[in-house]
């Protein structure tokens, strides 16, 4: 029988970050404000930028960062609240505390996307910006998104940690906000350990935002932009140091060139899995709201008609062929069950974003997997539930 793939590992670090890493090892030179030459964080940022169409980029310790230093760069109120996804990871809401504002959670469909009705029923009350998760690189509808918040007269964050690559209409998600933010976790489609960074066309904004993730006394001087802008923030802004290290800019910068290729493997792998999963009665891929061009590298699923107990069983029948499942409100303590968000306070009720966790399934494919394996992995699943309900329509209960 066939070896269940190996879903865990990135794939390797391109040999240039070998070769970058050695020499900055040789010098020493691993604070990005050292050098007076462009640092390696400064030409990861820049390149960035470029490759996003965006004018301005920071690179930060983590997406979370990103995403705390882009709410506090856009100045909200100690309480402000924000509309945020209750579909999402805990460090989302997180963020939003850790920037004093107080998180408002969205119901979320059975397609994995923000319910509009009921987005729009909470923008009307005391809303002061939006954080769109676009969790597993779903995308919402951020055209009536993006219209309504406008509308309202309030900012839209994107958090893009895992949508790097993915267009919308032919826009690149992260630059559809006001400001978008990436990860460099080892999960995403690119690897640096940790890191993230964050892309706005807004000057203001970043230049609050360098400011606040370290660039102390006159660092500032050392991002190739805006002058003029940083002058009226000196010393004004706290310091929540959270830079990036010159070898983490190092192990990316050569992994740039490879999104476009990442991008299309991994929907090529998502779209060949999806099709063999939706061929069984039992489970189905919703489909991606028409304007979206997804980036996956991962494959998220519904169990149809499966009590608790049977998508438990589901769940094992899978592992025992090899493939290990998530569904995110079975597993204790996930940390996409927004009811585990206990450091929230109250928890709110969300009905509907609540049933879809109960039957929503989760399997990681990274782009690498070729079509052998893709074939293992979808014929497991296929086969775990026909193990589990194929006997159940034999004898037609
Ligand atoms: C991974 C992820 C994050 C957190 O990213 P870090 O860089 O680990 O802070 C936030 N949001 C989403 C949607 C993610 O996938």
């Amino acid at each position: 029988m066939a070896l269940a793939p190996n879903v865990y590992d990135a794939e390797p670090i391109p040999e240039a970050a070998r070769i970058e890493i050695e020499r900055l090892l040789g010098s020493g030179d691993l604070f990005r404000y050292t050098s007076d030459e462009p640092s390696p964080v400064a030409l990861l940022e820049a390149e960035f930028a470029a490759m996003m169409g965006a004018k301005y980029a920071l690179a930060v310790a983590s997406c979370s960062a990103a995403l705390f230093l882009s709410m506090k760069a856009l100045n909200l109120p100690r309480g402000a609240r924000v509309l945020i996804p209750g579909f999402t990871f805990a460090a989302v809401p997180s963020s939003v505390l850790h920037a004093d504002c107080v998180p408002v959670l969205v119901e979320v469909g059975d397609n994995y996307r923000v319910d509009m009705a009921d987005f729009e029923r909470k923008l009307a009350g005391d809303i002061q910006a939006v954080l769109i998760s676009h969790m597993r690189g779903h995308t919402s509808d951020m055209d009536a998104i993006l219209h309504l918040a406008k509308a309202k007269g309030v900012p839209v964050i994107e958090d893009a940690a895992h949508s790097l690559g993915t267009k919308w209409n032919g826009r690149t998600i992260g630059t559809l906000g006001q400001v978008g933010c990436f990860s460099f976790q080892s999960y995403k489609l690119l690897n640096s350990g940790e890191g993230g960074i964050l892309i706005t066309d807004d000057p203001e904004l970043i230049a609050r935002a360098i400011i606040m993730s370290g660039a102390y006394e006159h660092n500032w001087k050392k991002h190739p932009v805006l002058q003029d802008y940083f002058a009226r923030w000196q010393n004004k802004l706290p310091l929540y140091n959270t830079r990036l290290s010159n070898l983490s800019a190092a192990i990316i910068r050569p992994q740039l060139a490879e999104v476009p290729r990442r991008v299309a493997d991994g929907r090529r792998n998502h779209d060949y899995v999806a099709e063999i999963l939706n061929r069984s009665p039992w489970l189905e891929v919703p489909p991606a709201l028409p304007p979206e061009d997804r980036a996956p590298d991962s494959i998220q699923f519904n169990v149809i008609g499966l009590s608790p107990d049977e998508t438990r069983a589901f769940v094992a029948a899978a592992e025992a062929r090899g493939v290990k499942l998530q569904v995110f409100g079975l597993s204790r303590d996930n940390a996409r069950a927004f009811w585990n968000w206990q450091f929230l306070g109250e928890i709110p009720d969300l009905p509907q974003t609540r049933a879809m966790l109960m039957k929503a399934c989760d399997t990681r494919l990274p782009v690498r997997l070729r079509k052998a394996e893709l074939d293992f992995i979808a014929s497991s699943i296929t086969a775990a539930a026909e193990d589990v309900m194929g006997a159940q329509r034999a004898f037609g209960t």
